[in-house]
């Protein structure tokens, strides 16, 4: 699949190098909301390259050296640590990577009869050659494998989590709320911006990389888009008091 990009309208208030907040669409917001959805297996995996917060990042890497042998007979260590994603919502952007072996890539098999109009074989398998329990004769031809399709996306054609044709604010902090001409005014009164010639409008656009920091500064910062989009670290944990 083509790597996505989603684009992001940013206001910048250039003296104090921090964005204010951003106009989002429905792509970047969906984004954002299916990232409650991760398993935090998952998280780990996609952030270990890097500084792990916390000690949860030792907990996954003892699971990867502890030996297949200390696990139960019927326990895959790779459900901790490549686990799947609870839900499953169709045309969420596709800003991280994946790197577990997709669904789509395992293989179904059926006997032959089931290709006869007239004859329907109720049983698939995953290892081609296996006796068909109805005919004996081995289930050799593959079917196509559909994954699983939110029953919305096919009413408006949207999918994701939230509504189109609303732009929404989201803040430095990530909170998000639909836009407004009041919204946004009383959140540039709540940054004390009195200089309105240093405000800056910036479009941006976010692909996988800007994907995985965004993950990585929601975890730890209160100024994220400040850290992804101009490349700051958040000064001191004393600004979460203002
Ligand atoms: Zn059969």
């Amino acid at each position: 699949m083509a790597a996505t990009k989603v684009s992001l309208k940013l206001l910048i208030d250039a003296k104090a190098h921090k964005v204010l907040f951003a106009e989002a669409g429905k792509d970047f917001v969906d984004f954002l909301f299916n990232l409650l959805s991760l398993p935090v297996g998952t998280v780990i995996r996609l952030l270990t390259n890097e500084t792990m917060v916390g000690s949860i990042g030792n907990l996954y890497k003892s699971i990867e050296n502890l030996n297949e042998d200390y696990m139960q007979p019927n326990q895959n260590k790779d459900l901790l640590l490549k686990p799947n994603p609870p839900t499953s919502v169709s045309n969420v952007p596709l800003l991280l990577p994946d790197d577990r072996v997709s669904s789509a890539a395992t293989k179904f098999y059926t006997c032959q009869y089931n290709s006869l109009d007239y004859c329907y074989h109720r049983c698939v398998t995953n290892k081609a050659g296996t006796n068909c329990p109805s005919c004996c004769c081995s289930m050799s031809t593959e079917l196509p494998f559909v994954g699983p399709v939110n029953k919305n996306a096919t009413s408006t054609g949207e999918g994701g989590y939230v509504r189109g044709l609303v732009t929404y604010m989201v803040t430095d902090d990530l909170s998000v709320t639909p836009m407004s001409m009041i919204s946004g005014i009383s959140m540039l009164n709540k940054c004390n911006v009195m200089e309105f010639d240093a405000l800056q409008e910036k479009v941006v656009e976010i692909g996988m990389d800007e994907g995985l920091k965004l993950l990585k500064g929601s975890l730890k910062s209160k100024a994220v888009l400040t850290y992804v989009f101009l490349g700051k670290e958040e000064a001191k944990e004393a600004d979460g008091a203002s």
